[in-house]
């Protein structure tokens, strides 16, 4: 596993809409296993 540099939030590939998100307050207790951008994503991913 890869440092995070300081000053830099870590920083995810959502599988389902390819885009890059990055680390966000209300993750802070589950960022390990936050897999998609969005319940939205999260959503399309089950679905499809
Ligand atoms: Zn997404």
């Amino acid at each position: 596993m890869r440092g995070v540099k300081k000053g830099n939030l870590p920083e995810k590939i959502c599988p389902v809409c390819g885009r890059s998100f990055r680390w966000r307050k209300k993750w802070e207790r589950d960022w390990e296993s936050v897999v998609y951008c969005s319940a939205r994503c999260r959503k399309e991913a089950r679905s499809g």
